[in-house]
């Protein structure tokens, strides 16, 4: 007997809608996978090629079946079989143990993020609120644009500038959209549609990236930069706008905090009756700011010894430093396109700046984020249909009230970021944390960068590791418990994004695997707090999806059970952030000068060289190549890896190189070379590929340890973070690539 049910994929492949997948199910068993149907126009085929994989990783060999103990030396891989009670037990005792002697907050949750549904990400929150453990909460990776646009825009990192972003379909509505450091044609897989359409219907596509992309061939035009030097060249085009004023003077002046005044000796804002101060052009002196009639722009005003500078004049000064032949040098981008791109993008009605992810994994990514944003505010492009400045794209945020389940009675867990937790467990401060339990993640694969020093210092610090997951994975090998979870088609749970879509069990779950939440409703049990976790799933769900207001007034579980997904809208119009130029900044105002930042050096969005990737770097004599780890149209992230389809494209890790680099290393194609620096090393096949630009070499994340032929890509990147991204540096890593000759390493 055959069954068609729909269910919905959630990796963390930012598409959005997560797409519905329906499952043909014959004889308790899945046997083909396509897309489903949704209840509006504009979503029909909505699948991509891991969608699709869905059905080889649900009866993969590989899938963990019953709860493992460790039994021999930590990551030798030798495992006994336990039942679910005793997995229980070990943990809790674990924990127990270790809050006797550390304190309740020693124990980790981190949910890393390889689903979505709000049951499975917010179960361990509510167990870790219940013990009184510490959350570690999002950060680490893909965190610095987010953070750079927080500053801006006041929008939460937390959510990846969603709200303020532009929905995909709202590319039609731009006349010119520069894809700025991402791949969408490979990581957006369902949404790069609406780019493709765009394009047709007359967009204009430049793609900025140092290496000719997928994305950059299907573009209008690529401009190559130096890695790590946005930030320079975003400079470059402000001070081209400044320069030209050929800026919109009324955005500025009534959305940004352009025209408020600084003291110029303690770079601090100036006030006035307690208000923002700005110089009022008619009355000619410092106003409070509801006071002026006409607040200047152009201030650099000196009075009894005291210099105030309006934040304009700051900015220009900064962007003055920028000529087009200094950025030329700087960014690789000659002067000429520099100032045609100026030019394109502010003659465009309107245009968009879609920044990826290629822009993030560097220790400067907040500023050069906010150096990039800084254009289209000059453009007065925000909150424009076909305009703004995305990240994620963009979505309306429902009031979804996750925390209701997740901090029951307001019992909030100590919540620390990644780079925290990381000292927390080497350093033990803040406090010691001595034990971590993992979910939705494998972050001992490339997450966490500098591998040999988390092997080395973060796992042998960690008394007790629990690992929730479907698969033996590079972090799974180095616990002390592993536990086996749930498939998507094997748990109940509902996916929140421009739709709402329930996620359903069709299927048995192979062998002994549980859900997340019914793992931490054992793990209450046991610990003693089983009665916060005995209600039945569909009564937390609907207490997370409980809310008056539309649109979520007539959504809860049982119209869920019945439509399967729901568009909880008015209308399917292309959503544009910020179109009632509200700002949830202090000012209210967008702030190109962050006070709160001050004290970091990064009040105004500066230029820095990359920490590491620069050429005035003293390792650049030794590791003169940028090493680039950009995703795979195969993986997400480690997800998938593991899988026949996978292994068939990518059949192996490979570096790639441009014929230049390769030449001067007398390196020939398919050649197995070593990739080294101060930190690691890995042999590699290595493939020349002219996309790459010259200084750099290209291995894609997500490959699992044991396909490298020795060593891994990950031991080369290094963990130095900014204080003001909470984000490692992943790109930010310089390398040598050379024939295997020699063996001596350098200190
Ligand atoms: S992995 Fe593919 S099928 Fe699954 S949600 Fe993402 S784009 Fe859709």
């Amino acid at each position: 007997m055959s069954t068609v049910e729909r269910t919905v994929c959630d990796p963390n492949c930012h598409a959005n809608p997560k797409c519905g997948l329906s499952a043909t199910v014959e004889n308790g068993r899945i046997v083909e996978i396509g897309p489903a149907d949704y209840p509006i126009e504009g979503f029909e085929n909505r699948i991509c090629l891991l969608g699709r994989a869905r059905l080889e990783q649900q009866y993969h060999p590989g899938r963990l079946t019953k709860p493992l103990k460790r039994v021999g030396t930590r990551g030798r891989g030798e495992w006994e079989e336990i039942s679910w009670a005793e997995a229980a037990r070990l943990f809790v005792e674990a924990q127990k143990r270790i809050a006797a002697e550390y304190g309740e907050r020693a124990i980790s949750f981190q949910q890393i993020s390889g689903a979505y549904g709000l049951l499975t990400r917010n179960s361990p929150v509510r167990y870790a609120s219940l013990t009184g453990a510490t959350v570690i909460r999002s950060s680490g990776i893909d965190f610095g644009v987010a953070k750079g646009l927080e500053a801006m825009f006041g929008i939460p990192a937390s959510t990846y500038f969603s709200p303020g972003g532009h929905s995909h379909d709202d590319a039609i509505n731009s006349e010119l959209t520069i894809i700025w450091g991402g791949n969408p044609a490979v990581t957006k897989r369902v949404d790069q549609t609406a780019l493709r359409r765009a394009r047709k219907a007359g967009t204009t596509l430049i793609c900025i990236d140092p290496v000719r992309s997928e994305t950059a061939k299907m573009s209008d035009e690529w401009i190559s930069l130096r890695p790590g030097s946005d930030g320079a060249l975003a400079w470059s085009l402000v001070h081209q706008l400044l320069s030209t004023d050929r800026f919109d003077n009324d955005f500025v002046s009534t959305h940004t905090n352009l025209p408020f005044l600084v003291d110029a000796e303690s770079a601090t804002l100036l006030r006035k009756e307690g208000e923002p101060a700005v110089w009022c052009a008619a009355s000619d002196r410092v106003v409070p700011l509801s006071a002026a009639v006409e607040p200047a722009l152009r201030v650099d005003h000196s009075e009894a010894g005291r210099r105030v500078i309006s934040v304009f004049s700051e900015i220009e000064r900064l962007a003055a430093e920028f000529p087009t032949d200094t950025a030329e040098q700087l960014t690789g981008v000659p002067a000429d396109i520099i100032e045609s791109l100026a030019t394109r993008y502010i003659d465009a009605d309107p245009a968009a700046i879609r920044i990826g992810y290629g822009v993030d994994r560097w220790y400067n990514a907040d500023l050069n984020a906010r150096a990039i944003a800084m254009l289209a505010c000059l453009g007065g492009y925000i909150g424009l249909p076909g305009g703004g400045v995305s990240l994620e794209g963009g979505n309306q945020s429902l009031p979804i009230k996750s925390t209701h389940f997740a901090m029951p009675g307001r019992r909030r867990p100590e919540l620390l970021s990644m780079m925290e937790a990381d000292s927390a467990v080497i350093d033990g401060a803040p406090y010691p944390v001595k034990m971590t339990c993992i979910s939705l993640g494998n972050p001992f694969n490339q997450v966490k960068p500098n591998r040999n020093k988390v092997l080395a210092e973060h796992v042998a610090a960690l008394e007790f590791i629990c690992v929730i997951d479907q698969f033996m994975t590079d972090t799974a090998k180095w616990a002390d418990l592993v536990l086996p979870a749930c498939s998507i088609f094997e748990k109940d749970d509902v996916v929140v994004d421009r739709f709402i879509q329930l996620q359903q069990r069709i299927v048995e779950p192979v062998g002994e695997a549980k859900s997340d939440f019914q793992i931490f409703r054992l793990l209450a049990d046991e610990y003693g707090v089983g009665e916060h976790f005995s209600e039945p799933q569909d009564v937390y769900l609907d207490e997370m999806l409980n809310d008056d207001s539309p649109p979520l007034a007539e959504v809860n579980m049982e119209r869920l059970r019945r439509e399967k997904v729901v568009f909880p809208w008015p209308t399917n119009e292309p959503y544009v952030g910020f179109r009632d130029r509200v700002f949830p900044t202090p000012s209210g105002r967008i702030e190109f000068f962050t006070e709160h930042l001050r004290e970091h050096g990064a009040e105004l969005p500066y230029f820095r060289e990359p920490i590491e990737a620069s050429p005035q770097h003293p390792l650049f004599e030794h590791f003169p190549l940028v090493l680039l780890s950009s995703h795979s149209r195969h993986r997400i992230h480690s997800t998938f890896a593991n899988l026949e389809m996978t292994k068939r494209s990518e059949p192996e890790p490979v570096v790639r190189i441009s014929l230049a680099d390769a030449r001067a290393r007398n390196v020939r194609d398919g050649e197995i070379v070593e990739v080294i620096n101060n930190r690691g090393r890995v042999v590699i096949r290595c493939a020349i590929d002219e996309t790459i630009r010259e200084g750099c070499v290209l291995i894609r994340e997500g490959h699992w340890i044991d396909d490298f032929i020795e060593g891994d890509a990950y031991g080369l990147t290094h963990d130095h973070h900014s204080p003001t991204t909470e984000n490692y540096a992943h790109y930010d890593v310089l390398v040598e690539l050379r024939r295997i000759v020699q063996t001596d390493t350098y200190a």
